[in-house]
């Protein structure tokens, strides 16, 4: 998601060389599993049937949901996460039981000895304030748009509002026939009711975590960017993801605009990644309080981004990376949202390298890592990894996104570009469809790179804040020794960090090197003499903005 509509583009940069191999000399891993906490212990939901039907005017819908549940250990009590909307009745298997509410939960006995899976059906209506959002469009039109992020669904879905309970969606919608009706995976049918009404089918195969799941209902006008508009291989062949977007009938005219380039993202992302994870994906003008929302296969982003001629590529490749991290691969627990948030960050970034080049790239690199040293809130005071945050919107910060992203750029240059790419493919094979921890990021880097890495992860991801380097060189003529003082912390520590330094003596001649910085508050490091060497007269610290840190240089 994007939390504000977003002004500039976010970029990518990928030429580093390869850092020579180090000894882990970090404290080792932190095993991820030590701070899980299953959400309804027990229970594992396979599938939502919701059936909804929507009023011609108001919020006033009635819902009938059917869920297949797994049992995964013995448990009692079904707990289903629903707020405010009146419960009518609840079946278990075809047979009427009883339930208890509370004002944010439904329970339910499973039967004794009853079998699993079990067919558990709820019955519901009422006046929806949230999660499906329906309101009037400038032009006075009734719309409703799902708008789930984080926990949200729980409003108009009985759900498991959980991202570690993912589960396939079956989406049934009766509303006024003018208005059309998307909603995730592919389109099963169109069926005409009587008063002018219509019933629309859409089913997504995949599981997907429940705050992906919505529906738009609104007057949206449909352009297809072609049924070959974002293609990769795919075992043995090639396969290709049609793209559809809906605006309101009159931003029509706009279209294709910022999205003539929506099938090549796909197809970029998934010669780096992977196969395209679902089969079609729709961008839609929608009311989400969010500049964009990455709902699996149906990405919704704010009205005003069209109203006001904002829309991007950059907030579309951000949303799109997405599918990939978030909606296909998706965050086991809250705390782990970098892997959602600073992989649509990074993989943004990447698609302006790709598309528009290294210096694109590098200054969106630089404005990523700007946000990250001018961030006061959550950047110098909580970790990446925040299990102790438990306001789910106070996640949305410059951590899990800009420094989430910037982590991962800092990772790859870590193990190199083609084990980093080699570990990406297989994290995503391994996890595709399910959920994942960092740890199990750290596993497939490590793999692939054969380098233990859990110093890495800790230091970036479970410690606030980043190095602070004060940096003091001198030069000797007669030797041209150059000589590093490098002073690092107190505010955060001392970080192990590699530093690319380039000389450049009077006449412009240019000598890049990287040195290794222990996480000491003080060392001294000579610099390798060239095989030219030269007497510099300047010298630039991470000229190509691979290192989150704040440098000062000295001359001595
Ligand atoms: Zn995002």
């Amino acid at each position: 998601m994007y939390g504000r509509l977003v002004g500039a583009l976010l970029v990518v940069v990928l030429a580093t060389a390869r850092l020579t191999a180090q000894a882990d000399i970090g404290p080792g891993a932190t095993r991820d599993a030590a701070i899980e906490h299953p959400y309804r212990p027990g229970v594992d939901v396979q599938s939502y049937d919701l059936t909804l039907d929507l009023p011609q005017s108001g919020n006033v819908i009635a819902g009938y949901a059917v869920l297949e549940i797994r049992h995964t250990t013995r448990v009692d009590t079904l707990v289903l996460d629903l707020l405010q909307l009146t419960v009518d009745s609840v079946r278990m298997d075809g047979v009427r039981v009883p339930f208890s509410r509370t004002p944010a939960e439904i329970h339910v006995a499973f039967r004794p000895n009853g079998k699993f899976p079990v067919r558990v059906e709820v019955a519901y209506h009422g006046a929806v304030e949230d999660g499906l959002i329906i309101r009037s469009d400038s032009a006075g039109r009734w719309t409703g748009f799902g708008d789930n992020w984080p926990n949200r669904a729980r409003h108009w879905i009985p759900s498991v509002d959980h991202p570690s309970d993912k589960a396939t969606v079956t989406w049934t919608v009766r509303a006024p026939a003018e208005r059309t009706v998307v909603a995730n995976g592919v389109l099963v049918y169109h069926k005409p009711l009587p008063n002018g009404r219509m019933e629309t089918r859409w089913h997504e195969s995949h599981p997907i975590p429940v705050y992906l799941m919505v529906i738009a209902a609104a007057p949206l006008a449909e352009y297809s960017l072609g049924p070959l508009a974002g293609c990769g291989r795919n075992g043995g062949s090639t396969r290709c993801i049609p793209q559809l977007v809906y605006t309101a009938p009159e931003q029509r005219p706009m279209l294709p605009g910022a999205f003539a380039r929506a099938g090549d993202i796909v197809s970029y992302y998934w010669s780096l990644v992977g196969p395209f994870p679902y089969e079609d994906l729709k961008h839609l003008q929608s009311s989400t309080r969010f500049g964009g929302m990455e709902n699996a296969t149906a990405i919704f982003y704010a009205d005003a981004a069209f109203r006001t001629g904002r829309m991007n590529e950059g907030l579309i490749a951000h949303e799109t990376a997405h599918q990939w991290f978030g909606d296909a691969v998706t965050e086991r627990e809250w705390s782990h949202l970098w892997l959602s948030e600073g992989f649509a960050t990074y993989f943004s970034a990447l698609w302006t390298q790709h598309a528009h080049g290294e210096a694109a790239f590098r200054h969106d690199m630089e404005s990523i890592r700007a946000s990250v040293l001018a961030d006061a809130e959550a950047v110098p005071s909580h970790p990446v990894i925040d299990s102790l945050q438990r306001d789910l919107l106070a996640l949305l910060n410059t951590n899990s996104y800009q420094k989430g992203g910037f982590v991962l750029h800092m990772l790859r240059r870590q193990v190199g570009d083609s084990s980093y790419f080699a570990a990406l493919r297989s994290y995503y094979a391994s996890y595709r469809d399910g959920t994942a921890l960092t740890d199990d990021l750290r596993e497939a880097m490590e793999q692939a790179s054969g380098q233990k890495l859990g110093w890495f992860f800790d230091q970036w991801l479970r410690r606030p804040g980043y190095p602070e380097l004060d940096v003091t060189w001198s030069s000797d003529p007669s030797s041209h020794q150059v000589t590093l003082e490098i002073a690092q912390g107190p505010r955060f520590g001392a970080f192990r960090v590699p530093l690319t330094v380039e000389l450049r003596n009077a006449n412009g001649a240019t000598q890049r090197m990287t040195v290794l910085v222990p996480a000491e508050n003080q060392v001294q490091l000579v610099l390798p003499a060239g095989t030219r060497p030269i007497t510099p007269s300047s010298l630039v610290v991470d000229p190509d903005v691979e290192l989150l840190a704040r440098i000062a240089v000295h001359h001595r």
